[in-house]
Parts: C-alpha cells; sequence; structure tokens
C-alpha cells in the first residue's frame, strides 16, 4: 500500500510532503501514533488530487502542532478544548487531531468528546468511504487502516453509514451522503438509504447555521444541481421548508449561471436564489431563519422576488436604455442575475442582460463639481442636471466629455 503515499508525494508540494515525513520523525521520537485520516484518503484511492489534509495522532496533537510551527515559523490554530490544530505552513494548512471517541446524548446535539484510539476515531465517522486512515509510522508506513471496509464500499461505488443511528445522531449526514453519492456517481447502499428516509425527520433536530453550511457545501459542488435533484426526490429539501422542490427546471438555470460567470462559479447567493426563485415573501423569510441566511443574502432573495413581480414592465423591445436603468438601478446585481435566468420571455432576458453587461456601467464623465464649475448653482439643481446628462449618455445622445459639456451649457442657457 506504500502506493497511496507515492500517489501523494507526486501530487503534494515537496515541502509539504517533507513536513509530513517530519511530523511522522516527531511521532516516533514521542511513541506517538499518526496517520492521515478521512477524505484525503478516499481521494488518494480514487486519484483525486487535494491539498486539505487531516492527520489524526494518538498522542498529542497540541504539542505536534506547536512544534511543528515553532520548526518553520508557520502560522497555528490551537483548539485546546478539542485537542485539535491547524498549521498553515506555505499556503497550504494541515489539521491535526487528537484520535478520540464520540458520544451523542440527544439527535442534532454536538458530542461527548473523549481521548481515544484511531479505531474509536474512525468508528465516529460519517461513511465507511471516509472512515480510513494512512499510517505514516516506520512500523507501517502507507499501510491502509480500513475497519469498516471503505475500500471494498469505494469498488462497489456505495456510500454506507457505520451503524443504524447515524443519521439521528446527526442529520447533516444526511446532506454529506448525497453530496458524495453525486460528486462521485455512487449509490446510497440500500439500509443506509432506508436509515436515510427513516431519519430524514432528524433535520428539524440540526441547527439553522449548521443547515446553511450544508448548502454552503452544496453550492461548492461542481454539479451542485446533481445533490439538489437528489435531495427534492428524497423529500429531503422538503424537511428543511416545505415550499423546497427542484426539479430539471432548477437544474437547467445552474447550468445557465454556471456559464454566464465563466470564469468564476456562481456565488451562494446566485444559486440559492434561482432554487428558491418560485417562493413569496413569507417562504422567503421562512427560509432566511431556517438557513440564518445573513442580511445581505435575505436582501438579495428579496430583491428577487419584488424584481420578479415588476418584469411585466421589460417585456417589450425598444425600451428607451435610461428607462431601463431607472427600473433596474436599486436592484442587487445577484437579484437581476438570477431574474434573468429563471424568466422566459426572451424580451426581458435581453432587457435584463443589457442592462447586466452593458448599461450599469455606463456613467457619465463629468461631476458634480465640474458641472457647478459650468454654472449650475449649488443645491438639488446640480443632481438634476448630472441626472439629465446621465440619462442623455445612457440613451445615446451624448458621448463624449464635450458632448456633455455642450448639454449642461444648453441645460444652463435654456434655464436663464
Ligand atoms: P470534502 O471533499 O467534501 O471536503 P472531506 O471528507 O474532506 O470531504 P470534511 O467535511 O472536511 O470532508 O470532513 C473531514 C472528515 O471528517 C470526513 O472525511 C469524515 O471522516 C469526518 N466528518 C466530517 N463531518 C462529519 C460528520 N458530520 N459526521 C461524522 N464524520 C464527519
Amino acid at each position: 500500500m506504500v502506493g497511496l503515499l507515492d500517489g501523494l508525494r507526486a501530487e503534494l508540494p515537496p515541502d509539504m510532503f517533507a513536513l509530513l515525513e517530519e511530523a511522522a520523525d516527531i511521532c516516533h521520537a514521542k511513541g506517538w501514533k499518526l496517520y492521515i485520516v478521512g477524505g484525503r484518503v478516499r481521494d488518494l484511492i480514487l486519484r483525486r488530487p487535494g491539498l486539505d489534509i487531516d492527520l489524526v495522532i494518538e498522542g498529542n496533537a497540541l504539542d505536534l502542532a506547536k512544534e511543528l510551527a515553532e520548526r518553520h515559523s508557520a502560522g497555528l490554530t490551537a483548539h485546546q478544548r478539542f485537542k485539535t490544530a491547524s498549521i498553515q505552513f506555505n499556503n497550504y494548512s494541515l489539521d491535526v487531531v487528537t484520535a478520540r471517541s464520540e458520544s451523542y446524548t440527544s439527535p442534532g446535539a454536538l458530542p461527548e468528546v473523549v481521548p481515544g484510539s484511531l479505531e474509536d476515531d474512525l468508528k465516529r465517522r460519517d461513511f465507511s468511504i471516509n472512515a480510513m486512515a494512512v499510517s505514516l509510522n516506520r512500523s507501517d508506513f502507507g499501510t491502509l487502516i480500513d475497519p469498516s471496509g471503505g475500500r471494498l464500499d469505494m469498488e462497489k461505488g456505495l456510500i454506507r453509514i457505520l451503524h443504524p443511528q447515524s443519521f439521528s445522531d446527526d442529520a447533516t449526514r444526511i446532506f454529506r451522503a448525497i453530496r458524495y453519492e453525486q460528486r462521485f456517481g455512487f449509490n446510497i447502499e440500500p439500509k443506509t438509504l432506508a436509515c436515510l428516509i427513516e431519519h430524514k425527520k432528524y433535520l428539524a433536530t440540526i441547527t439553522p447555521e449548521r443547515l446553511r453550511y450544508e448548502f454552503e457545501c452544496i453550492f461548492r459542488e461542481a454539479f451542485p444541481e446533481k445533490a439538489l435533484k437528489r435531495a427534492g426526490d428524497l423529500s429531503v429539501l422538503s424537511q428543511v421548508n416545505d415550499s423546497f422542490t427542484f426539479g430539471c427546471r432548477e437544474s437547467n438555470w445552474f447550468k445557465q449561471a454556471r456559464d454566464i460567470c465563466q470564469p468564476e462559479t456562481p456565488s451562494f447567493s446566485l444559486y440559492l436564489a434561482l432554487t428558491c426563485s418560485s417562493f413569496n415573501q413569507t417562504e422567503i423569510q421562512k427560509l432566511a431563519a431556517r438557513l440564518s441566511l445573513t442580511a445581505g443574502d435575505f436582501q438579495i432573495l428579496h430583491e428577487g422576488n419584488l424584481l420578479n413581480s415588476r418584469l411585466g414592465l421589460l417585456d417589450c423591445a425598444g425600451l428607451r436604455a435610461s428607462a431601463l436603468y431607472r427600473l433596474l438601478s436599486n436592484y442587487d446585481q445577484v437579484a437581476i442575475t438570477a431574474c434573468m435566468i429563471t424568466n422566459s420571455k426572451p424580451a426581458v432576458k435581453k432587457n435584463l442582460g443589457y442592462y447586466l453587461k452593458t448599461l450599469q456601467y455606463i456613467k457619465p464623465e463629468l461631476d458634480g463639481h465640474e458641472v457647478k464649475l459650468l454654472g449650475v448653482p449649488h443645491g438639488p439643481r446640480v443632481g438634476e442636471v448630472l441626472q439629465i446628462v446621465h440619462d442623455a449618455k445612457l440613451d445615446g445622445l451624448v458621448k463624449t466629455r464635450q458632448d456633455e459639456t455642450s448639454l449642461v451649457r444648453n441645460l444652463i442657457s435654456k434655464n436663464s
């Protein structure tokens, strides 16, 4: 199994791999044991690259992290209570945790944690494919430790929980199962699926912040629509909010959003606005509370809903650019983008696209100070004149600074 670590050596920057070897040497000297665990092991087997490495130590994670950080003058974030530490080293970070055992006192509560062995630590994990470790110890360097049959499940393409109460202990695993299933093109194993369906009601025990984090993770996937469609089909989304559905129409919108945002990826708020474009204001408020949305994200959903109800005004060709600007300039760009994607009327789409791509960036060259120098008296008239110049520029009636100056002079002479 040294092959797995060879894969890691090939994919990691050399200084990072050297840091892992150094960590293993420190542990050897102290009689501790060190392992790579979780998603990185899974991804090594799948040959998927990545820089996130989680280490579990049978020993003292804080001491190891401190020593490494001191030797390399690296950044260190330590959580004394959870006995975990994160080292920031040359632009990447390495997470080290002390092996632990967890138990859940009630569904959805955070687990009680006590120090334990590697086996205990692997048992507390979500799925067999995430419950494997690779040894970094001299005695068995590169050996895969796989007490739950994760390797075989990977070969069969299965997402399997480690015990029947897994989803009721921590219902965020429901979203995690769906996310991995869809990311890797696997299947949720039949008994796991039965537990998921039986225990999806426990999503009610999850705090808004943890629930929002699950949506953030889904929206960070390359194809979030796959996980959302599956969550919709399994009636998992409706556990979060009665109005939540997700079908082919929404999937299509997500693809369009990616095309529009290239080379960036769509933001959390854009994906969310597309997901709940048919919500009314009450439903938006309920969702915002359930996901503890930021004021900014809530505002985008709210504005998207308002704009949607006014889009009839844009369903015509030949609308004056200045009129279009006035209709849209108070709305957030993300809300406008969501409306452009979800609306099916060609004229509306075209008008929104024109605003987003072109109109919103057109500004007059003259500013208030210059307008006053040309002779407009100090006071509200300055703003009015600037507005007229801006409209004229939007409508293509003035093009150059010279044109703008002539327009202002004309206005002054008309007024005098
Ligand atoms: P990803 O590629 O999605 O980041 P990951 O496996 O690295 O995958 P993390 O969320 O970073 O995912 O979690 C790291 C590891 O911690 C997981 O592989 C899993 O072993 C464990 N883990 C994370 N969340 C849970 C959970 N809710 N319940 C049990 N174990 C979990």
